[in-house]
């Protein structure tokens, strides 16, 4: 652990010495006013920088930049654009060291996600760059007197707004297709974890990439993220964030017509039936709610488990509940680090008492943890004796708490498993087949594994049905997002 903080200080220092700064047309800049925020390690709650407190100026100036760099970046070749994303995939893998470093003392996540979380940035930027060269690519559609030339273009400057849990990953996610689409973009980190963001657009840049492409306004959600929302040039918002906020942006971009992306939040049930292979079921399930410290859209946080196996599976899911490592997210062994910040600390905790006062069973933790640094620790925590009804059951806490229920027959899991205002994942365990299709047939949610945990395929569709998302991205799907249909018709 002491050689990785070391490191750490070391990659951190220049953000203790210069701040965060926006990025505007290629050029490092505070915000207009000089107006800063701090943002703080939730492993000691110590600031780790200035970040620069941008406002609508300084999104209408980076709005502009990416209105003015978008034709000649729309124009740019596919073949070229491929090669750049591949340069800037590259010095992502370069510096994933660094990326992953700054992001768990930025986050609290543990560096064994992180590593992995940074070269998947990268792995991201590659996926996308091979597809530019075709992203513009239509079809022919003949009929009698007539040819038809389908095509898509990019949309123009797009507004990308993203969530504090894993910031970097997530914004190569969303940013790496709007480019390979030929769309400049107006990126809006979260104002918990503004650090890697900052990272991101100065290895693209340095890559290669021409001033105005990419620009980054940090700030405050309700003002320079509404103001992105809202700015006549920006053409179409990608969202990653809580739902009420993704109803707030489509409030907010109505006048405008954005044109939106959401992925929102869940609650999303594991389902486990006595004839799965129950101790890989009890594995993925303790992954799936404990890993990168259950701040995940597509944790596992309700399990659903059959009657007769009620018992015995709680009991393996606590025993290994109570095995995890919650550390320093620095210390390679450590599994569950602290919490983004002492605001969501007190949520996650308030959770806690009141799955308490409603009546469930806390089998394991329940409550802070001491850790190193003595920032925002809570333990691994499982509640037995859940009813659906409960809030613990319906609302996203978004951190390692996990609520265990049980289920008669196939007909009630299915209905407490749709009993919620979400729908972004499902984990269905059993070695029934017909089971298989029939349940996630009828499964209200949009990515559903059966007998695995969360493994992302990047060609398939993401994204989330009801409360957890409107859209899809990965593939080919992003670039629908990103893109305009057009249709030529000649007369023939
Ligand atoms: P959040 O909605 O509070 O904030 C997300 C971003 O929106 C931040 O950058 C914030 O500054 C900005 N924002 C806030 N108010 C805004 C406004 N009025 N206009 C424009 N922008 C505004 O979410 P969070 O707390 O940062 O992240 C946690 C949430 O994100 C959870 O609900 C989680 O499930 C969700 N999430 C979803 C996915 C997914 O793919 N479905 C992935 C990760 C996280």
């Amino acid at each position: 652990l002491q050689g990785n903080l070391n490191k750490a200080e070391a990659y951190l220092a220049r953000f203790k010495r210069d701040g965060v700064l926006n990025q505007i047309g290629g050029e490092a800049v505070p915000a207009l006013d000089g107006a800063t925020f701090e943002t703080l390690s939730p492993v000691d709650l110590k600031p780790l920088a200035k970040v620069a407190r941008g406002g609508a100026v300084d999104i209408d100036r980076a709005a502009k930049a990416a209105k003015a760099a978008f034709p000649v970046w729309a124009a740019m070749p596919g073949e070229a654009r491929k090669k750049l994303l591949h340069r800037i995939a590259d010095a992502i893998e370069a510096r994933a060291e660094e990326i992953a470093f700054v992001e768990c003392m930025d986050t609290g996540q543990a560096l064994k996600f992180m590593a992995k979380a940074a070269l998947r940035g990268a792995e991201n930027f590659r996926f996308f760059a091979d597809r530019a060269p075709e992203a513009r690519d239509g079809e022919t559609l003949r009929t009698m007197g007539q040819v038809n030339l389908t095509t898509r273009v990019p949309i123009g400057p797009v507004g990308i707004i993203t969530p504090w849990n894993t910031p970097f990953m997530l914004s190569t996610w969303k940013i790496a297709p709007a480019l390979a689409a030929g769309c400049t973009v107006v990126h809006k980190p979260a104002e918990f974890s503004p650090l890697t963001a900052r990272l991101l657009v100065e290895i693209a840049e340095e890559a290669g990439l021409p001033k105005g492409v990419w620009n980054l306004v940090n700030g405050l959600g309700e003002d320079a993220g509404k103001a992105l929302t809202e700015h006549p040039d920006i053409k179409a918002i990608g969202f990653v964030g809580e739902s009420r906020t993704g109803s707030m942006i489509m409030r907010q971009g109505a006048d405008t017509l954005k044109r939106v992306h959401f992925e929102l939040g869940g609650k999303n049930p594991v389902i486990v039936f006595a004839d799965a292979d129950l101790e890989r079921a009890a594995d993925a399930a303790v992954f799936m709610i404990y890993s990168l410290n259950g701040e995940r859209c597509t944790s596992s946080s309700r399990l659903l488990i059959e009657a007769p196996i009620y018992e015995s599976f709680t009991a393996k899911v606590a025993e290994r509940a109570k095995r995890i490592v919650v550390g320093h997210p620095l210390d390679p062994k450590t599994v569950v680090g602290p919490l983004i910040h002492p605001e969501h600390e007190k949520k996650v905790l308030s959770y806690i008492d009141i799955g308490r006062s409603e009546g469930a069973t806390l089998a394991v933790g329940g409550g802070k943890v001491v850790g190193p640094g003595g920032g925002c620790y809570v333990g691994p925590t499982l509640f037995t004796n859940v009813t659906n009804g409960m809030r613990i059951a319906q609302e996203e806490i978004f951190g390692p708490v996990l609520s265990a229920i049980p289920f008669k027959d196939e007909a009630d899991a299915l209905t407490l498993a749709n009993d919620t205002q979400y729908g972004l994942t499902g984990y269905l365990w059993t070695s029934d087949v017909t089971r298989a299709f029939r349940f996630t047939d009828a499964l209200d949610a949009g990515m559903i594994w059966v007998n695995s945990e969360n493994v992302r395929h990047l060609p398939t569709p993401f994204g989330g049905v009801k409360n957890s998302g409107i859209g899809r991205d990965g593939g080919d799907h992003s670039f629908d997002f990103y893109m305009e249909t057009k249709n030529v018709a000649f007369a023939t």
